[in-house]
């Protein structure tokens, strides 16, 4: 699959965004110091509903410095999208981008399957997601805070998301296949949800079990040998 394959650890309770001062998370013990330093399910920023962030702190250098700080998480990871709550900053704040590079290993016919299209980067302050109609598609997701593992998960097919960018301008994105799985994906971020919590539970595997036996196969033919 394409891998969405997705410290302080602020206390769920912190104080609300105003108040919260953002500061780089700690680096843990257990991470390993060539890889960017990402939450790990677990964690109950993970599990919290973020904080609207107050419009007037988007221009500021610190807010600022978290976009890009978001940015190059993502990229380093790699992954196609970060929600704040994953670096420990419970805002609400998703990072996304989708690189040709990223579907390079994909055939083409599975870069059409997944309506996966080169994008980026975009950001959305306080995002508030809608599905368009009741078309649904099913792929699988993987999670940066829930590393090492894949499964299936039911997505609607189209989005509309509205939220500000990184300037405070408002702005208004209607999409398609893969960018609304992304947005679905980052939005539940900042609701303490995980695809964990909408997958097929019987998909539920490692990332390498599924590259060893589901690459490059039709979704159909794989849930058929899941038995789904
Ligand atoms: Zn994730």
């Amino acid at each position: 699959m394409k891998r969405l394959v997705v410290m302080v650890l602020l206390a769920c309770s912190a104080p609300p965004p105003a108040a919260t001062p953002i500061t780089p998370p700690p680096t843990t013990t257990t991470q390993k110091k060539t890889k960017p330093m990402i939450v790990q399910a677990g964690h109950p920023v993970l599990r919290s509903r973020a904080h609207e962030v107050p419009p007037e702190t988007i221009g500021t250098p610190d807010f600022q410095a978290l976009i890009a700080r978001m940015i190059q998480t993502m990229r380093d990871a790699p992954g196609v999208g970060l929600a704040a709550p994953q670096i420990g900053i419970p805002w609400r704040v998703i990072v996304l981008e989708d690189r040709a590079v990223a579907m390079s290993k994909l055939a083409p016919a599975e870069i059409a399957e997944r309506g996966r299209v080169a994008f980026g980067p975009r950001v959305f302050v306080n995002p508030t997601l809608t599905p368009v109609g009741t078309e649904h598609a099913t792929f699988f997701e993987g999670c940066l805070s829930v590393e090492g593992y894949t499964g299936l998960v039911p997505r609607a097919l189209e989005v509309e998301v509205k939220g500000l960018d990184e300037h405070g301008a408002a702005q208004t994105w209607r999409v398609r296949g893969w960018p609304a799985r992304i947005l679905q994906h980052e939005v539940d971020h900042l609701d303490g949800a995980l695809y964990v919590d909408r997958m097929l539970t019987r998909s539920f595997m490692t990332g390498d079990q599924a590259r060893a036996r589901y690459a490059g196969k039709p979704i159909q033919t794989v849930l058929s040998e899941l038995g789904l």
